[in-house]
């Protein structure tokens, strides 16, 4: 048996070790007596790709232990607003337990939150989507109402251990998905969110800092409020044209920089420049292009 002093359960701990191969079970074994757990108790979830199971040290901390069916996996960062991951070993990780007494907190789908909670939901998950892009540089990649726990007033994403890198080469398609998901499922049980696209170049924009994302998402409420209830249906066809829409992540793939160049410093419409606010051009170019006075100073020195 996994756990090391209990007798009782006997029937759980059996079907738990009926689903742990004998990879699985020397890896859970060194963990036990390296201490890392006291007890294994049992399965809190069987999916495609991993279980995961409860776990206790002997001080009482409750663990998550999640064991993947395939191995290979990268350590990710601590990813903001998700359980802290305390140890991996080949295909099996252990990390913080969301819940209490044994009991996994609610999937965000299962968790019947009042209006409220929801809005206040809904901002927490952007801003964590946000860290999770700008500071961890990672894209979750699947990120929805079913991998979302709501503990004790907050919003923990889960499965990020599959999340990818910017560098992935469709980090920006999956991330524009995870906006699809969050901002349906709000919306849905009623909460006021902003378009897909507004969503997609908050996360990304890399011009708004820790000092002005307060304000930035005060402007965006407002703008929110204005539109009222419903989105327009201007809003909702802009959306679903970028939702279906290539996006280049850099320059490099970019295929008329100069004629954007031109649309964007001449004050041309650049709304379905989606690159704009990834690449920073935008502010870059603000910064760099001469100020009308200067133009004209240009202008007279023939420049
Ligand atoms: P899958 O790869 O099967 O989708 P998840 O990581 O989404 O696995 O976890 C499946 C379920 O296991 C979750 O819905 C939740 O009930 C539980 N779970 C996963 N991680 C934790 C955790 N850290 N704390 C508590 N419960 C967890
Ligand atoms: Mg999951």
């Amino acid at each position: 048996a996994i756990g090391k002093t209990r007798t009782t359960e006997k029937a759980d701990r059996a079907t738990v070790e009926q689903a742990i191969d004998p990879r699985t079970r020397m890896v859970l074994f060194k963990m036990l007596n390296r201490g890392v757990f006291h007890d294994m108790n049992g399965c809190i979830s069987t999916g495609k790709e991993a279980n995961v199971y409860h776990a206790t040290k002997s001080d009482g901390q409750e663990l998550a232990i999640k064991v993947y069916k395939t191995s290979v996996l990268v350590f990710k960062l601590k990813a903001a607003g998700s359980p802290t991951p305390l140890l991996l070993r080949l295909h099996v990780l252990v990390m913080e337990f969301i819940g209490k007494a044994g009991w996994a907190a609610p999937r965000l789908k299962d968790a019947a939150l009042s209006l409220d909670k929801l809005r206040e939901g809904y901002l927490e998950m952007i801003l964590v989507m946000r860290t999770l892009y700008q500071k961890c540089k990672l894209v979750h990649g699947d990120l929805s109402e079913y991998n979302i726990l709501y503990f004790e007033g907050h919003l923990y994403i889960i499965d990020v251990s599959q999340s990818v890198d910017l560098d992935h080469p469709h980090a920006l398609d999956f991330l524009r998905e995870d906006c699809v998901h969050i901002s349906d499922f709000f919306r849905k049980h009623g909460v006021a969110v902003m378009t897909i696209r507004e969503l997609f170049d908050f996360i990304v924009d890399p011009s708004i800092t820790d000092e002005s994302v307060e304000s930035y998402l005060e402007e965006v409420q407002q703008k929110i409020l204005a539109r009222g209830d419903v989105i327009s249906q201007e809003d909702e066809i802009a959306d679903s044209v970028f939702v279906q829409s290539f996006i280049p992540k850099t320059l490099d793939s970019v295929k008329n920089v100069e004629e954007d160049i031109d649309r964007i410093t001449s004050g041309k419409d650049t709304g379905n420049m989606y690159y704009q606010t990834i690449t920073g051009l935008k502010e870059a170019l603000s910064m760099t292009q001469p100020s009308p006075v200067e133009k004209q100073h240009l202008q007279e020195q023939n420049l």
